[in-house]
């Protein structure tokens, strides 16, 4: 590992906004919050992925993979993050490096050609481009072949260098967010600010969700002026140094970002969610305080209060509907990060039971609130094998599982409904209308009469009377010619 990235590691692990770090003691903290990987073994799930995760949401940047082929195709489009215009994120760039280009040393080569032919072709605002495992290990500069690219073709190309082996995929969600603190933001002026201008940080826009809070945050005149990376332009992210204020919707990943960008522009931050009713108020007004501190209108806060008190009696009688076919039952939650708690205070307000929330990728912070929420910790849980999920699901009596979908075949094989809440998730659940759109989902899978059916024993399994007549055996078989009467084979 060169010993720029062994500094920048260093740096992520030594975060002093992050509360589980604060906790660590000098040596500990050292060591880092996850080995790193060994080169090639990750198949995804590596730093080089979660970097790409955090980055290639911004829709209309070129996305260049510098690796062999399985990296990008490990790692691309890996989650449902939605755009609003360019599709060209969508598009899997990647210098698909072979044996005899490392052999024969025509990486950096193949690079620039790529990023020239991509900048001719698509004539993006930016170009990212990624190392990986086997292209860090050989030397390529992409730093350097960046700045030449940038000068040539007056496109910036800008280098994420963060590959696989440099840790657990939570890491490369920092660093890529470092990435963009070190090459992009700041490096463009908005038009025009205005005392409303938000970032968002850590939210990813899955299946549409930033836009089920976008048209109250408009109702409210505040704009999204940053965002990384929710339907994110790259120009939204160059521009970012200008917002008043920066809520931070996953806390773990971009904390360190959030600060930094504090520290240097000014910009205060809060964590926040917009998961369930009572978190997306709060999450409102959070934001229209701070912005208020920071010279927005007074009146800002009286306007949100009003928003608030017509979208929660709106919610809540179009939740009242449905109540009845939730209430009382049994929810296991296998999730991680904040919505170990904030889909947690969600559901309890249906008057649903929650018997265990996963607290995995979870900060103190997130711990706490879980407590909070839960009066006890005894129903929180860190990782959870599959089979002491099936235990679990078959001990606590759950009458759903909500989770990412590889625990879906568990909860298959305890006959129990599914609901996904991940990041492959189809449905968006953000906001007021989120909370309605999550419990139509979980009245169509409880009360599903397919359950019914399942639950039943196998046709085979059931003892029966016999009603029918058997045939009499008799004769011999016309092929073999053996008797079908067993007292012919008694000697
Ligand atoms: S970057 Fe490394 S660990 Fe990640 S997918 Fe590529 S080879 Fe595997």
């Amino acid at each position: 590992m060169s010993d720029a990235l062994k500094q920048t590691r260093e740096d992520a692990f030594q975060e002093p906004a992050c509360a589980t770090n604060r906790a660590k003691s000098a040596a500990e903290r050292k060591k880092g919050c996850a080995k790193p990987l060994t080169p090639g073994a990750a198949a995804g799930g590596c730093a080089f992925d979660g970097a790409m995760i955090t980055l290639q949401p911004i829709v209309d940047v070129a996305h260049l993979v510098h690796a062999p082929l399985a990296c990008s195709g490990n790692s691309w489009d890996n989650r449902g993050s939605a755009s609003s215009g360019s599709m060209l994120y969508k598009t899997g760039f990647t210098t698909d490096l072979t044996e005899l280009d490392i052999v024969m040393g025509h990486g950096e080569k193949k690079l620039y050609r790529a990023i020239r032919e991509i900048v001719e072709k698509h004539d993006p605002p930016a170009v990212f481009v990624y190392a990986t495992c086997v292209t860090a290990m050989i030397g390529d500069d992409i730093a350097a072949v960046c700045k030449a690219a940038t000068e040539a073709f007056g496109t910036p190309a800008i280098p994420v260098d963060v590959p696989g082996y440099a840790g657990s995929k939570n890491l490369g969600c920092k660093l890529g967010g470092e990435m963009m603190f070190r090459h992009v933001i700041g490096t463009q002026e908005p038009a025009r600010t205005t005392a409303y201008d938000i970032n968002i940080m850590g939210d990813y826009n899955l299946s549409g969700e930033l836009w089920q809070v976008k048209p109250l945050l408009d109702r409210l005149g505040i704009r999204i002026l940053g965002s990384l990376s929710a339907d994110a332009r790259y120009r939204q992210v160059a521009q970012m140094h200008r917002a008043r204020v920066t809520m931070l919707v996953c806390s773990h990943a971009l904390l360190g970002l959030a600060r930094k960008m504090e520290e240097k522009y000014g910009i205060p931050y809060f964590e926040g969610s917009f998961y369930g009713i009572s978190d997306t108020s709060e999450a409102l007004r959070t934001m229209c305080r701070m912005l208020v501190e920071r010279g927005a209108d007074a009146d800002l806060i009286d306007r949100c209060e009003a928003l608030i008190a017509e979208e929660e009696a709106r919610v809540r009688a179009e939740l009242e509907a449905l109540k009845p076919r939730v209430a009382g039952r049994r929810v296991l939650l296998y999730t991680g990060g904040h919505k170990s708690w904030s889909v947690v205070s969600a559901l309890q307000e249906l008057g649903m039971e929650v018997v265990g929330t996963s607290v995995r990728k979870a900060t103190e912070n997130d711990k706490a609130r879980v407590v909070e929420i839960m009066g006890t910790e005894a129903h929180m849980y860190e990782n959870m094998a599959p089979k002491e999920m099936y235990a679990t699901l078959r001990a606590s009596g759950a009458d759903v599982l909500m989770s990412g979908a590889r625990s879906q075949f568990v909860a298959l094989k305890a006959r129990v409904p599914w609901i996904d809440v991940n990041q492959e998730k189809h449905e968006p659940y953000a906001g007021y209308m989120g909370m309605v759109d999550l419990v139509r989902a979980i009245d169509r899978s409880l009360n599903n009469p397919v359950w019914e059916d399942v639950r039943r024993p196998a046709p085979w399994d059931e003892s029966r009377a016999f009603a029918g007549a058997r045939p009499r055996i008799k004769d011999r078989c016309p092929v073999s010619g053996i008797s079908n009467d067993p007292t012919d084979f008694e000697d």
